[in-house]
């Protein structure tokens, strides 16, 4: 989702009363410099890691001031700098509100995810994290928060810090604000040294908008793979299907990761993992969830896997998913049998049928040409990642697919599909698994032929092409269109 940097992320933590350090906004070296020591922050929309990126520089004299601002406003992209105010700091917290679309066991809504330990390397103290769960329509009091924080220092004053942030949240329909660190200074008050926020353009509202205006979001700077999406959206509007690419260069010898994040949950647990690191790179934002078809899927896969910089793809959801994990594992079956260049991947499967889609990878991930490894949802994306390195190959694999020829046995305009017959494979003309596969009764067999029922539907699951291909010598095939943006 587009974000906000830092100068922007202020504005709107400052109108709901939240104190910040001071800080000036710069877009040009000014003749009257600020007084050292400050610290000059490059603004840049997405920009994450900036520490490690040299993006963020202390300054003690004005010289270094200068120079700062010279080489910072001369950065790709930097809209300004930032320069704040050195603080006496005496202790660290961290937080952010982030959006909880809502699963199986739980109601769309926020969380606080708040930490007594703030600072860089947040990723690697998960332990530490107190997740308060909270209703937009009805946030938490201060007083509410207060009784979730026992055991922190002046956790009055802190409780009422987090409503106001709560607040912000709320009020500008943001997808993820996060205050890090949140510095505790000598008289005990609170602020935020540093902070940042995601949201969805169409819900920023219109007296907003002047807020939320950056180069990065406007429409005319789409680019072709978030296009393809979009088609993929009008002609299939089910369920979410949302991917961003990430705006910055892969810094050099970091890991560029291909992400199918599902649901909020997914987003979340990525973010904790990746947030402080400057050796993973996320390629892209994503977010496949709310019930879409395996079709929309396997479409989205294949958009995600068209980046060329990538080096390796993660799926991971919230672990207790909803949306049927074997439909979901068939459809990146697909995708890496089908992608001219599939990646090495990461797979967690967590929710719904997660058996079956274990069990489904595990029997397919031998005749793949890139490696695949599947965890469970005890497994959280930190493990993962610590994967990654021992997965990666040398080279991009690049392989062709040809759809195999076969008769047009019918069509499906939502979601959109072929689904094509191969004869020759059925040469009993007996009953092939595929139609006993279908959960919804849409294909029947009749008079020796796949056919369909008018009174059911086709909801787009892949479970016939998957048992065809497993018990029936791929009887029955399934053709998707792709945007021409793809590979
Ligand atoms: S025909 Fe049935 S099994 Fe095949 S994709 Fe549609 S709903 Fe799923």
């Amino acid at each position: 989702m587009p974000a906000l940097p830092e100068y922007k992320t202020r504005i709107l933590l400052e109108s709901n009363g939240v104190p910040m350090v001071p800080a000036v906004f710069l877009d040009h070296v000014p003749e009257i410099l600020p007084k050292p020591v400050v610290y000059l922050k490059a603004q840049i929309p997405g920009a994450t890691s900036r520490a490690g990126r040299g993006l963020v520089r202390r300054a003690s004299s004005q010289n270094e001031i200068s120079t700062g601002l010279t080489e910072l406003l001369a950065e790709q992209n930097c809209l300004g700098v930032l320069a704040a105010e050195a603080a006496d700091i005496r202790r660290e917290y961290y937080a952010a509100c982030l959006l909880n679309f809502g699963g199986s066991g739980s109601l769309p809504g926020g969380v606080l995810v708040f930490s007594p330990e703030g600072g860089t390397g947040i990723e690697k103290r998960t332990g530490s994290l107190v997740k308060i769960p909270f209703s937009l329509l009805n946030p938490p009091s201060a007083d509410e928060i207060e009784e979730k924080l026992p055991g922190v220092p002046n956790s009055g004053s802190l409780a009422e810090f987090l409503n106001k942030m709560i607040n912000t949240f709320i009020r500008y329909k943001l997808t993820v604000l996060e205050t890090n660190p949140i510095a505790v200074v000598e008289d005990g008050s609170h602020i935020v040294i540093d902070c940042r926020a995601e949201f969805e353009k169409h819900g920023v509202s219109k007296k907003d908008a002047h807020l939320f205006e950056l180069p990065g979001n406007t429409v005319s700077d789409t680019t072709p793979l978030e296009k393809a999406v979009e088609s993929i959206n009008t002609d299939d509007p089910a369920g979410t299907g949302f991917f961003r690419a990430t705006r910055d260069s892969v810094p050099e010898g970091a890991v560029a990761v291909a992400t199918n994040l599902c649901g909020g949950g997914g987003k979340m647990l990525w973010e904790m993992a990746t947030g402080g690191r400057t050796d993973i790179f996320t390629l892209n934002e994503s977010d496949t969830s709310g019930g879409l078809s395996a079709f929309k899927s396997y479409r989205i896969l294949r958009v995600i896997l068209s980046q060329p910089e990538a080096d390796v793809l993660v799926l991971t959801g919230s672990g207790m998913a909803f949306q049927n994990q074997y439909h979901l594992a068939s459809a990146v079956w697909k995708a890496l049998r089908e992608s001219p260049s599939p990646l090495p991947s990461l797979l967690r499967f967590g929710g719904t049928d997660q058996e079956k889609a274990i069990q489904l990878m595990d029997e397919v991930s031998q005749n793949l040409p890139v490696e695949v490894r599947v965890f469970r949802p005890e497994i959280f994306p930190n493990a993962m990642i610590e994967q990654i390195s021992s997965i990666l190959s040398e080279n991009r694999v690049h392989q062709e697919f040809k759809a195999p020829e076969g008769e047009l046995l019918f069509e499906t305009a939502t979601p959109p599909a072929r689904f094509i017959y191969h004869p020759e494979k059925n040469p009993g003309g007996t009953e092939p698994a595929c139609v006993g596969e279908c959960p919804t009764g849409f294909l029947m067999w009749k008079d020796g032929i796949i056919a369909t029922n008018p009174e059911a539907k086709c909801i787009g699951c892949l479970a016939c092409e998957t048992a065809s291909l497993l018990r029936d010598n791929g009887v029955l095939t399934i053709e998707l269109d792709l945007p021409e943006e793809v590979e």
